[in-house]
C-alpha cells in the first residue's frame, strides 16, 4: 500500500477497507525461506567433548526451540543439518560421509569447534582428519575449543542468514543436474579418498628405479704382485 493513499496498493489497485489490515505483499523466496529457517532439524550425533556443549545448547537454559531447531532427529533421512561436534578421526569419517549422503536436500553442515574445523589440538595426529571440510562441504564454522552454547547459537543464526539469502530459482536441489553422492573414504592402513584413486594408481604403478651399479672390487694384493 502507498503511504499517500492507504486504500490503493503499489500496483494501483484499490484495496477494500476490510482487507487493509489483513493483506501483506512479499516475495515467494521470503515466505519459503522463513518456513525453512525456523524448521531446521539437526541430526542427533556427537563425536567428542564439543558434543557436550551442543547437548547443553539444546537443553532448557539456552533452548534451541526458540529457533525451531529442538527436534534433533535420530535419522539422517529426517535431518536438514549436520552439526559436526568433535574430533573427526580417520575411523569416523567414512560414517560421517555416509550419513551426509543419506540426508535429503536441502542439507547443511556446521563444523563445531577447532577439531571439526581444522583438526584442533590433534591436527596432523596419526588418527585425526584435519577438518571435516576435506570431505563434506561446510556452511558454517564455529571456532572454539569447545565453543560455548552462545557461540553455537551464533553459528546457527549465521546459518539462518545463509538460508535467507537463498533463492528458490537458484538452489541446486531444484536444478536439473543430478547431485552426485560424495565417495565414502576407505579406512585401510590409512585413510584413502576414492577421489584420489587415479593418482594412487599412477604412483603405485611406477617402476622403482634400478639400483646403482656397485663399484668394481680392487684386485687382491698377491695377484697384483705376480
Ligand atoms: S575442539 Fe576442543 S572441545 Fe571440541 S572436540 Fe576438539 S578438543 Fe574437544
Amino acid at each position: 500500500m502507498t503511504d499517500t493513499n492507504p486504500t490503493v496498493n503499489s500496483a494501483g489497485y484499490e484495496v477494500p477497507p476490510e482487507l487493509r489490515q489483513n493483506v501483506a505483499i512479499t516475495t515467494l523466496d521470503k515466505i519459503w525461506n522463513m518456513g525453512r529457517r525456523y524448521s531446521v532439524w539437526p541430526m542427533m550425533f556427537g563425536l567428542a567433548c564439543c558434543a557436550i556443549e551442543m547437548i547443553c545448547t539444546a537443553a532448557s537454559r539456552y533452548d534451541l526451540a526458540r529457533f525451531g531447531m529442538e527436534v534433533m532427529r535420530p535419522s539422517p533421512r529426517q535431518s536438514d543439518l549436520m552439526i559436526v561436534s568433535g574430533t573427526v578421526t580417520k575411523k569416523m569419517i567414512p560414517q560421517i560421509v555416509r550419513l551426509y549422503n543419506q540426508m535429503p536436500e536441502p542439507k547443511y553442515v556446521l563444523a563445531m569447534g577447532a577439531c571439526a574445523s581444522g583438526g584442533g589440538p590433534f591436527k596432523e595426529g596419526y588418527n585425526v582428519v584435519s577438518g571435516v571440510d576435506q570431505y563434506v562441504p561446510v556452511d558454517v564454522y564455529v571456532p572454539g575449543c569447545p565453543p560455548t552454547p552462545q557461540a553455537l547459537l551464533h553459528g546457527l543464526m549465521k546459518l539462518q542468514e545463509k538460508i535467507d539469502s537463498e533463492s528458490i530459482t537458484q538452489v541446486r536441489w531444484y536444478g536439473k543436474e543430478d547431485i552426485p553422492a560424495i565417495p565414502v573414504p576407505l579406512l585401510g592402513p590409512d585413510l584413502i579418498d576414492p577421489r584420489d584413486n587415479e593418482l594412487i594408481k599412477q604412483e603405485t604403478s611406477k617402476k622403482p628405479a634400478a639400483p646403482a651399479a656397485a663399484p668394481a672390487a680392487p684386485a687382491p694384493a698377491a695377484e697384483a704382485a705376480s
